[in-house]
C-alpha cells in the first residue's frame, strides 16, 4: 500500500499528468469499448473541477481587486491598467484569429459521443451580453453559476474593500482589513483545494482521455497536436507583433529589449508561475531595463495578479478547440463574448501553475458550454488538460514578458527609464 502510495504521489505532478495521458490515449486504443468502464472516475474529475470553479472565481477576483490601492491609482495607474487591458483583448482576439484560422478542433468530432445531443446555444446579442454583465442579483448569479456577472461584483466588491483599507477613518480601515484577511484566506484555501483536485488529475486524465480514445481511434492525436501549435504560434504573434509594435512606437528597441528581458521570460517558462517569478521579473526591469523602482514596484505585482496576455490567448484557443470539437459554431457575438470573458478571466487567474485552465471553464460556461459528466465538453476539455503544463510554460512567458513591457513603456512615458542601462 505504502509503495502504492509513493509510486503516485513521488513522481512531479506534470509528469504524472502526462503519463496519464499517454496511457490514457494507448490503453483507450487498445481496449476500445472495454474501457468505458473507468468513465466514472473521468466524472468524478470533472465534479470536483466544476466544484472549485465558483469558489475561484469569487476568491481571486475579489482579492485580485482589492490589492489595488486607490491611493497609487494616480497617472502610472491609470496608464498601466489600460495598457495591460489593451494588450490582453489583443491577445485573445489574436488567439481566436489563429484558432479559426487552423480550424482548432475539427475532426474531433466528439458530439456524436453523446448521441448528438449538443445544446446548441443560441447566440444573444451583444448588447444583451453587455448589459446582462450587471447582475440584477448577485447571489442568484452565483447560484446560477452566471459567469460574466459574478465577475462583475467581483470586481466591484474588491474595489470597495481597496477603498475601505485606504480610509482615513480607523473604523472603517479595519473592517476593510479584516473583509480583506477573510477573503485573502478564503483564497488560499482555495488554492491549496486547488492543489489537492489536481493530484487527482492524472487518474481523472487517463479516464477522459481513454474515453475519448476509445470512441475516437487515433484521429483524435493530430488536432490536439495542432491546438498546441496554434497556441505557440498565436503566443509569437503576439509577442512579435504586440509588443514588438508597442516597443517599437515608444522608441524602445524592441531586440535589444527582449534579449534584456529573457531571464525572466526564461524563469517564467520553466517556474510556470508569475507569481513565483516576479522577484526576477523585479530584478531585470532594474537591473537590465533600467526601470525606476518607483513605477516597477507597483507595476510588477500588478501584472503579475492581473495581466495575463499568454493565459488570454490559450483561453481564446481553447474556448474554440473545445466549442468545434464538439461540433458547435462560434458566432461572432460568442467570440467578442470569450474575448471578453477571456480579458476577465486572465485578470482573475491567480499566477501559479495551472490556474488558468480552471478559468478557461469560466469562459466556456460564458458561451453556453457546460462541463457535465460524460458530456463532450468534459471529453474536449481534458483533451486541452492532458498538454495543459505545456501551454502552461509558454503562456507564463508571455504573461511576464507582456508585464515587463508595459512597465517599461510607462516608465518611459513618465522619462522614468535609465537609457544608459538599457542600451548598454
Ligand atoms: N501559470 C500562469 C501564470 O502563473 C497562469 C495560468 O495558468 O495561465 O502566469
Amino acid at each position: 500500500m505504502k509503495a502504492l502510495w509513493s509510486w503516485y504521489f513521488k513522481p512531479n505532478l506534470l509528469f504524472r499528468i502526462l503519463v496519464g495521458l499517454v496511457l490514457g490515449a494507448i490503453f483507450g486504443l487498445i481496449f476500445g469499448e472495454k474501457i468505458l468502464w473507468v468513465k466514472p472516475f473521468g466524472d468524478v474529475f470533472i465534479r470536483l473541477l466544476k466544484m472549485i470553479v465558483m469558489p475561484v472565481i469569487i476568491a481571486s477576483l475579489v482579492v485580485g481587486a482589492a490589492s489595488i490601492e486607490p491611493a497609487r491609482l494616480g497617472r502610472v495607474g491609470v496608464k498601466i491598467i489600460v495598457l495591460y487591458l489593451i494588450t490582453s483583448a489583443f491577445a485573445v482576439a489574436i488567439g481566436l484569429i489563429f484558432g479559426n484560422l487552423f480550424h482548432v478542433g475539427s475532426g474531433v468530432d466528439l458530439a456524436k459521443i453523446s448521441h448528438g445531443v449538443v445544446k446548441k446555444a443560441t447566440a444573444p446579442s451583444l448588447t444583451a451580453i453587455l448589459i446582462n454583465i450587471i447582475p440584477k442579483n448577485p447571489f442568484t448569479a452565483i447560484v446560477k453559476g452566471q459567469v460574466l456577472p459574478v465577475i462583475f461584483f467581483s470586481i466591484i466588491f474588491g474595489i470597495g474593500i481597496a477603498f475601505l483599507k485606504d480610509s482615513e477613518d480607523e473604523r472603517l480601515k479595519s473592517s476593510g482589513e479584516v473583509v480583506f484577511r477573510f477573503f485573502d484566506g478564503a483564497a488560499e484555501i482555495i488554492y491549496k483545494i486547488v492543489r489537492w483536485i489536481l493530484e487527482y488529475a492524472p487518474i481523472g486524465v487517463f479516464a477522459l482521455i481513454a474515453v475519448v480514445f476509445a470512441k475516437e481511434g487515433a484521429k483524435a492525436v493530430g488536432p490536439l497536436a495542432l491546438v498546441v501549435l496554434v497556441v505557440y504560434l498565436a503566443l509569437i504573434t503576439h509577442v512579435i507583433v504586440t509588443y514588438g509594435g508597442l516597443l517599437a512606437i515608444n522608441r524602445i528597441p524592441p531586440f535589444k529589449f527582449f534579449n534584456k528581458a529573457k531571464e525572466a521570460s526564461l524563469t517564467a517558462f520553466v517556474t510556470r508561475s508569475s507569481s513565483g517569478t516576479l522577484p526576477v521579473t523585479m530584478k531585470v526591469a532594474e537591473e537590465n531595463l533600467g526601470v525606476s523602482k518607483g513605477v516597477y514596484s507597483f507595476t510588477l505585482p500588478l501584472g503579475a495578479t492581473i495581466n495575463m496576455d499568454g493565459t488570454a490567448i490559450y483561453q481564446g484557443v481553447c474556448a474554440l478547440f473545445i466549442a468545434t470539437a464538439i461540433g458547435m459554431h462560434l458566432s461572432l457575438a460568442q467570440q467578442i463574448t470569450v474575448i471578453i470573458t477571456a480579458v476577465l478571466a486572465s485578470i482573475g487567474t491567480a499566477g501559479v501553475p495551472g490556474a488558468g485552465a480552471i478559468m478557461l471553464l469560466m469562459v466556456l460556461s460564458s458561451i453556453g458550454l457546460n462541463l457535465s459528466a460524460n458530456s463532450p465538453v468534459s471529453l474536449a476539455y481534458a483533451m486541452i488538460l492532458g498538454v495543459d503544463a505545456l501551454l502552461d510554460m509558454g503562456r507564463t512567458s508571455v504573461n511576464v514578458t507582456g508585464d515587463l513591457v508595459c512597465t517599461t513603456v510607462v516608465a518611459k512615458s513618465e522619462n522614468e527609464v535609465d537609457f544608459n542601462v538599457l542600451e548598454s
